[in-house]
């Protein structure tokens, strides 16, 4: 069992490689055969991945049959406890294709922009969960299954169906390029097979808050001014639904913003 440091070395030299991992992961569902394997990963060079992990003690084969070693289970089944705290394997996740731009209608905040619909494939299920770090204003809702990004004015919702909604775009142009930013964002982690590990939150300002208020000053939330309650939101000393002028239909956009960035608070 690996303890010194070059042994170390070697388990983390064969962990490096994505295709490395989806062999390790493949076998945590049993014993397999080359075959088997190569037509899981890619018969690329699998000799020599396949003697990487053997090499680090990792596996074991034994008459045309691989195995992960007693090391190697301990080693996944260790990798999974820590998970929370480190980069998030992600080496089972196809990459991912815009599939169908569905609808643009015009968003009830502001007719002159448009909400959108469109669909990703495969659909991406609880992996969007540790794709949030990708994603400098992104959060993602185990409420509604559906990872929440934030980008200047535009507001996408990915779900893990598959379904992926936007507000706020400017022209069908726009959101193909917004689109096409996402998948690249997504598909370059999947081909990696990680995603960065949980980041610290992003420090959201008294004057971001403000912007998307109604900014009337009408002191139904019990403050004499709208930047009064962007200060009392951000310290915790008030709640967003005491803003009632929010509920109102004009303002579906901005509600949508704050509840993102109290996220963040
Ligand atoms: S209720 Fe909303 S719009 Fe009215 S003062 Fe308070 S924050 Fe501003």
């Amino acid at each position: 069992m690996p303890g010194n440091p070059n042994e170390i070395k070697l388990v983390n030299n064969a962990m490096s490689n994505v295709t490395r991992r989806k062999i390790m992961n493949f076998l945590s569902a049993g014993d397999k055969s080359a075959e088997e394997i190569g037509g899981e990963v890619g018969k690329t060079m699998l000799d020599f991945h396949l003697k990487l992990l053997q090499q680090a003690s990792l596996i074991e084969i034994e008459e045309g049959t691989v195995r992960l070693s007693e090391y190697g289970r301990n080693f996944l089944k260790e990798k999974e406890e820590k998970g929370a705290d480190k980069t998030a394997d992600i080496s089972q996740a196809k990459p991912i294709e815009i599939t169908e731009v569905r609808q643009l209608l015009p968003c009830i905040a502001d007719s002159s922009k448009f909400r959108v619909i469109a669909n990703i494939a495969p659909p991406l299920g609880g992996t969007l969960k540790v794709l949030e770090p990708l994603f400098p204003r992104g959060k993602y809702s185990d409420k509604i299954g559906a990872l929440i990004i934030q980008k200047g004015e535009i507001i996408t919702t990915v779900y893990g169906t598959g379904k992926v909604t936007m507000t706020m775009i400017k022209s069908e142009a726009e959101a193909r390029e917004s689109l096409q930013s996402l998948k690249n964002t997504i598909n370059e982690a999947i081909a990696k097979g990680v995603a960065p590990a949980p980041r610290e939150k992003v420090r959201v300002e008294p004057m971001e808050i403000y912007k998307y208020l109604p900014q009337t000053n009408c002191g139904k939330c019990g403050e004499q001014s709208c930047y009064t309650f962007a200060i009392k939101l951000m310290v915790g000393e008030i709640a967003l639904d005491k803003c009632t002028p929010l509920k109102e239909p004009g303002y579906v956009t901005n509600l949508e913003h704050l509840q993102v960035l109290s996220a963040y608070i």
